[in-house]
């Protein structure tokens, strides 16, 4: 099948209008488009996508269904092949993946879209790897019963993605609703629906068709029409905790089953002997500041110990000051553009919200200077309040934007009650070389994903998902897969 999507040369000239692939083909809305911008360029188009609707979302549960069956009987090492020729085929083509993920996201190329092309690949084959682990159980009833478990696929899977990490999170529920046996139907974000289609389109080579259908549209047209389809056997979403609650209803309503990876507020405790620049470093790399903060594990309060407040605000500061923003494509940009116009007038809105209570200060950034590029596109520099109080909304609600608080505490009790202190419970990072003080620590904080010493993202492999309103279920992992998109059966025969 001849390509749609053709390569991106330079930010200059977008990729034109890409279809969405329904049972193998490339499918159109009836002659309706929606704009893709290029945030780091205001003005201009990454691209155009259908804005599919009911119709569309009906086409593709109904390939999906046909789909189904054939796909469920082909054997679950074959399905994880299938994956793993994909990895492949994804990283002999990642420069182009990275260059149109950066195009319609305004990430940086060089700290972002390469990394999260290439995490892409390994979580491709990882789900591919362990496609023969979907195993059941024997249950000794007695010598004369034979019983055991079995593992079968739910049907069809409704997916729906954001647009923050929005390669990584599309092949999540790619692979692990399609090695565990499922067909799905999967609704990318409209801010970023490009690289998925492209991913989309390559595991074309190596699926039957109808058991991968994407449609893009907005989510309160394609969305909700896949959220109320009869024709769904699970709704896997991933985005943030008040869509995740109309989610929940529509699958209450047909009682299926629903997993939902929402939104965080997520602390970085630094006790006083982590008062170093390894620990700035990985403070940066917790606050996610490289993806604009744009990351629903970013640890976005920063609870600091009285005795270093100062000494180590010196330190990142630093450090956020010396970034490089600008051109995503540019190789020695280090932090990109903000998605689009909406959330970058979002996230300037908390700023200026927090300027203007008393005593609150930004030790670097603010809001944006009238100058390239912050006048070019959607650009916001890493932005550090002090002063701020707990109760404000700045440290309660999501900003989703490179915007750090950072608050002072005195006894360990007390960064704990801070760090429980929120409605979402989905990542935490420690920073002590007190192993015990950090275990001790990590058994406290309500939250589902915690890392001592270091501010990295999830591995595959690694069991993920939230406490609290952050979310439901556990993704990332084979036991993720299994409990998420699989259901047992138990079958028993009397041997007498
Ligand atoms: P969002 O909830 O606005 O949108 C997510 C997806 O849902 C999009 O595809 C959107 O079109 C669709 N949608 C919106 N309204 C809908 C409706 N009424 N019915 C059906 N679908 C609908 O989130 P976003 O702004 O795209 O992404 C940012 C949010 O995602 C943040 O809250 C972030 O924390 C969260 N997130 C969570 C994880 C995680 O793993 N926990 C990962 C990434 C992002």
């Amino acid at each position: 099948m001849e390509s749609r999507i053709p390569r991106v040369e330079g930010w200059q000239k977008g990729v034109g209008r890409v279809p969405m692939m329904i049972d193998g083909e490339w499918v159109e809305a009836g002659g309706r488009w929606i704009p893709v911008e290029n945030p780091a360029h205001k003005g201009t188009l990454a691209g155009e996508v259908p804005r599919g609707g009911a119709a569309e979302v009906d086409r593709a549960v109904q390939a999906a269904k046909a789909a189904f069956p054939a796909w469920k009987r082909t054997p679950a090492r074959e399905r994880g092949k299938a994956f793993l020729k994909l990895a492949d085929a994804l990283e002999a083509e990642r420069e182009e993946f990275a260059r149109l993920y950066s195009l319609e996201t305004g990430n940086a190329i060089a700290t972002q879209s390469r990394g999260e092309t290439m995490l892409t690949a390994d979580l491709l084959r990882y789900f591919g790897g362990v496609a023969s682990e979907i195993k059941g159980e024997v249950i000794p009833l007695g010598e004369q019963l034979f019983s055991y478990s079995r593992r079968e696929p739910l049907g069809v899977v409704g997916g729906i993605v954001p647009w923050n990490a929005p390669l990584a999170l599309a092949a999540l529920k790619i692979c692990m609703a399609l090695v565990a046996g499922n067909t799905l139907v999967l609704k990318p974000s409209v801010e970023a629906p490009l690289a998925v289609t492209r991913l989309v389109e390559l595991a074309h080579r190596f699926l039957p068709k109808g058991v991968l259908n994407v449609v893009t549209g907005t989510g309160a047209e394609a969305g909700e029409a896949l959220l109320r389809h009869p024709g769904l056997a699970k709704l896997s979403f991933t985005g943030s905790t008040e869509v995740g609650r109309t989610v929940m209803k529509a699958a209450a309503e047909r009682i299926i089953p629903v997993s939902l990876e929402l939104g965080g507020k997520s602390p970085q405790i630094v006790f006083p002997d982590a008062d170093d620049e390894a620990t700035a470093a990985q403070v940066i790399n917790g606050m996610r500041f490289v993806r604009q903060g744009q990351s629903c594990t970013a640890g976005s309060r920063l609870l600091l110990h009285a005795s270093i407040f100062d000494s180590f605000l010196e330190k990142l500061t630093a450090r956020l000051r010396a970034f490089k923003i600008g051109e995503p494509l540019d190789e020695a940009t280090q932090m990109g553009a903000i998605v689009n116009e909406r959330q970058y007038l979002t996230v300037l809105d908390y700023i200026r919200e927090a300027l203007a209570q008393p005593g609150a200060r930004a030790l670097c950034g603010g809001l944006p200077p009238p100058k390239a590029p912050f006048t070019e596109g959607y650009f916001v520099e890493p932005t550090v309040f002090v002063g701020v109080r707990p109760e404000w909304r700045i440290c309660r609600e999501e900003v989703f934007g490179p915007v750090l608080v950072a608050l002072p505490w005195n006894e360990e009790a007390e960064a704990i009650r801070m760090a429980n202190d929120t409605h979402y419970g989905l990542a935490a990072f420690l920073y002590t070389r007190d192993v015990t003080r950090a275990l001790r620590t990590a058994h406290e904080i309500e939250a589902g994903f915690v890392q001592v010493n270091q501010g990295g993202g999830i591995v595959p492999g690694q069991s993920y998902g939230g406490f609290k309103a952050s979310g439901i279920g556990r993704e990332w992992s084979l036991e993720g897969m299994l409990e998420a998109f699989t259901q047992r059966k138990s079958v028993t025969l009397n041997l007498a």
